[in-house]
């Protein structure tokens, strides 16, 4: 309601209380003047009133919501479902113009002032979380993978000449597959092994550059958060080597915005040497929906250009998504979030180095990893190799997800491209291990029941060493109580990753 609005509505009630709501009304106002103002994350969150006032405002400014709006074009942001409309808060054009996901799109003024809000919201958090001279960045709705993918094929213009990406192995698929998906060559470098720690070689890589010559690099290609015992990668390190010889240098931050130490080596990085463009997921850095990463850079062009790749219009989802999330947390709801993430490191740590201890294994002492951890499964493998496969699949069963156990030897093709010890960034690796991380959002109560579970899980694989019976056939029998076995089985392939269906032989063959 406008001030004639409050007006009129004397007549009906009494003046008095009126202007009291019109002040409580302005209060909401001042807080989306405020954010408009200054592009920033507020400090405090929003109340949900104030976020709905604020989207509902944003949509009524889009023309599909146009009172007399008549619209004889093939894209007019038409609805058939109220449920789909309302769960887009009426909000229906998406954001950019054919040919740029960062241009203002002339029918939907209230989707393109989300789409630069949430932009600059966004850099201000990056800027918090500790990359204080990223001078560039925009949320894009494709996962991590497809953004790489989107970065090196604006390389590509850049450098015609280039086949070939350089990339410290992680084994983790999709970031590999977004160099094959913008048509290069990776070159992979070979971790080297540090104690437990498993780091990037960095001589390696200058032989490599100096091998292929760099005119027929695209970039090099490093990663930061990553499962223990790999490390981040020497970031500082690599980008002053991309400095030396002039070569692009594209970081993937999955997860990385969530831990302080990641930033850091990004923000060290771009100082001391070359940084073009870092690339963070949406999901698991700030909790929403899969869908949306975040491009981010220090040289404006450059991020401009990759924005410029987009071809057409995009989804503004992951983009509203993110806006309100961050506007109910604020920006100390994040740090707060960041700050328990932290604590639940040291608490998952100290709780996985005792139980390691009862069953005569150790915690991988991998102080450079700041999220993932790792405990040895040494004796298990002594014990049989089957054991190690079979506690992946007792986790599973008992619901434990994300706890990744990696057995010693797995060969593994993806795309053509055979890796030696898939999952363990290494062809040889000294144990199986078992993988897991303290990520944003992880309470004290997952930890417990994590370590209660896995101790369960051990000591009954400890069990079975001691008297031959083997424990997942007893557990399995009683899955089928619950389900068909055929139907578990065949659920089973549709929600594990290929690489977990792997650790589930006795699953399959029962
Ligand atoms: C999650 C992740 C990716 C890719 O993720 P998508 O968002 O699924 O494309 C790439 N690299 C690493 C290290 C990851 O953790």
């Amino acid at each position: 309601m406008n001030s004639e609005s409050f007006s009129v509505g004397e007549r009906l009630i009494s003046g008095a209380y009126l202007r009291q709501g019109a002040q409580a009304r302005r209060a909401h106002e001042q807080l989306i003047r405020v954010f408009i103002e200054q592009g920033k994350c507020p400090e405090d969150g929003w109340d949900e009133s104030t976020i709905e006032l604020f989207l509902n405002e944003l949509a009524i400014l889009d023309s599909n919501n146009f009172l007399g709006n008549c619209g004889v074009g093939e894209r007019e942001g038409r609805v058939a479902s109220g449920l789909v409309a309302r769960r887009h808060y009426r909000l229906i054009h998406g954001i950019g113009r054919s040919g740029d996901i960062a241009a203002i799109q002339p029918k939907a003024a209230g989707s393109s002032l989300l789409n630069k809000l949430t932009n600059s919201m966004m850099l201000d958090i990056l800027k918090v979380s500790g990359v204080r001279s990223v001078t560039s960045c925009f949320v894009v709705p494709l996962a991590t993978g497809m953004s790489l993918t989107l970065c090196f094929l604006t390389l590509r213009h850049e450098r015609p000449k280039a086949k070939y990406i350089i990339w410290p192995r992680i084994d983790q698929k999709s970031c590999f597959k977004s160099m094959l998906t913008a048509g290069f060559e990776p070159v992979v470098i070979e971790n080297v092994l540090e104690g437990d720690e498993l780091r990037t070689d960095v001589k390696a890589v200058e032989a490599k550059i100096l091998e292929l010559g760099v005119e027929n690099i695209l970039c090099v290609h490093s990663t930061t958060s990553c499962f223990a015992p790999r490390v981040p990668d020497r970031i500082e390190e690599l980008a002053v080597l991309c400095s030396k010889y002039s070569i692009p240098h594209i970081v993937n931050n999955a997860y990385g915005v969530q831990s302080s130490k990641c930033m850091h080596l990004i923000q060290q990085g771009s100082r001391l040497g070359r940084i073009d463009a870092f690339v963070q997921s949406l999901d698991k850095n700030f909790m929403v929906p899969v869908g949306g990463a975040i491009v981010a850079g220090f040289n404006d062009s450059f991020i401009e250009a990759i924005s410029k790749m987009y071809p057409g219009r995009a989804s503004a989802s992951p983009s509203l998504d993110v806006l309100i999330t961050l506007l109910s947390l604020g920006a100390s709801g994040y740090k707060q979030l960041l700050k328990e993430r932290k604590e639940m490191y040291g608490y998952l740590l100290i709780e996985l180095r005792n139980l390691a201890e009862v069953y005569k294994e150790r915690l991988l002492d991998t102080p450079h990893n700041p999220i993932s951890l790792g405990m040895s499964l040494k004796n298990l493998e002594e014990q049989s190799g089957a054991a190690v496969t079979q506690l992946g699949s007792m986790l599973f069963t008992r619901q434990v997800s994300g706890a990744r156990v990696v057995p010693r030897v797995s060969v593994q093709t993806v795309s053509g491209y055979t890796f030696t010890g898939f999952m363990s960034h290494s062809n040889h690796y000294p144990c199986s291990y078992l993988n897991a991380a303290s990520a944003i959002g992880m309470k004290k109560l997952d930890v417990d029941l994590f370590i209660k579970r896995l101790d369960k899980c051990l000591r009954a694989l400890k069990k079975q060493k001691n008297s031959g019976v083997n424990v997942s056939e007893s557990e399995n029998a009683n899955c089928t109580t619950k389900l068909h076995m055929g139907e578990l089985s065949e659920r089973l392939q549709d929600v594990l990753p290929a690489e977990t269906s792997e650790v589930l032989p006795s699953i399959e063959t029962v």
